[in-house]
Formats: structure tokens, sequence, C-alpha cells
């Protein structure tokens, strides 16, 4: 488990990009300015990434971007396996670039870290689903809200200050 933040710029394969051009076209869409600066982006981009940090990005480049058109995108990038996207606490999509390793998410609702949950870890709960109900867990949707240590250690101290002293029960 690592936390998301801790994600830097890892060395990104420039061949993973070099043909999207192509297979965009193959879908249908056209190989327009703003689609460029998307994938210019997208290239630049790493670790978890909203649609609205994503149109932000483009909108420093070109001011012209459109919304829609970069989420359509964003779409059939998905569907070609260029992203991923799960869900933060509050349900928005969160997208990984060139996603590696499937993973979940856990959020905490104090501090809003988030961590990654390495399949291994919910292997327990996915056997568990599936032989109980026959349920086929998509991990990559798996998302957890909590609160992590150090925010409960930090809530149990404030606790621990607020109690009643012996001066107050007699
Ligand atoms: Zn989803
Ligand atoms: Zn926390
Ligand atoms: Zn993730």
């Amino acid at each position: 488990m690592r936390a998301t933040g801790s994600l830097t710029t890892s060395t990104k394969p420039d061949a993973a990009w070099a043909d999207v051009r192509d297979r965009l076209r193959a879908r249908g869409l056209r190989w327009t300015p703003q689609r460029r600066t998307l994938i210019e982006v997208l290239s630049r981009s790493d670790g978890h990434v909203t649609g609205a940090e994503l149109v932000e990005r483009c909108r420093e480049i070109d001011p012209a971007t459109i919304p829609s058109t970069v989420y359509r995108t964003l779409d059939v990038l998905e569907e070609l396996g260029l992203l991923s996207h799960s869900h933060a606490a509050d349900g928005r999509e969160e997208f990984h670039v060139l996603p590696s390793a499937v993973h979940g998410h856990l959020h905490c609702i104090d501090c809003g870290t988030t961590w990654e949950i390495e399949a291994d870890e919910a292997a327990g709960l996915v056997k568990s689903l599936e032989r109980r109900r026959g349920f086929a867990v998509d991990v990559t949707h798996l998302s957890i809200a909590g609160r992590c240590g150090d925010c409960t250690k930090g809530l149990e101290s404030v606790a621990n200050a607020a109690a009643p002293t012996e001066t107050w029960a007699s």
C-alpha cells in the first residue's frame, strides 16, 4: 500500500502514445488540436488525476478547450486501455494514466489522503464475496472511505484531552 500522493513522474513509454492518433481515428475521432493538447497533457501526467484537473491543464495550453470534448476523448482512451478510472470518496472519477497493476483505494475522510489497496490485500474480501454471493468484484472500483491511522490517533488524543478528570468527577 502506498499513498497515491507519493507517485512521481516515472519513465513513461512514449511508445504507448505514438500511435494514439491512428487509434483515435480508427474509433471515428478526428485528430484535432484539442485532442493533441490532451494527449500532450496525459503523456506528462502520472498517478491519479481527475477529469476537471485535466481540463484545467489543457486550458493552460489552449484556453478554447471544451470539457465535453475532453471527457469524450477520455472515454475512448479508456476503451483503448491507455487510461482506467476509479472513484474518489465523493464518487468523482479519477483517471489512471497507463494503468499498471489493478488496485483499489482507501480514502481518509479527515486528511483527504488516498492509498492504493493492492490486489493481494483485497484478496480475502474478493474471494469471500465470490464464494458466498457469486459476486465478481471489480477491484478498480473498490473504494473504501474511513479514517487513517494518524487521524484516528489524533482523534484519540483530542478525546483524552477533553475527558473529564478526577477533579471533575468529584
Ligand atoms: Zn466507474
Ligand atoms: Zn487521515
Ligand atoms: Zn489508483
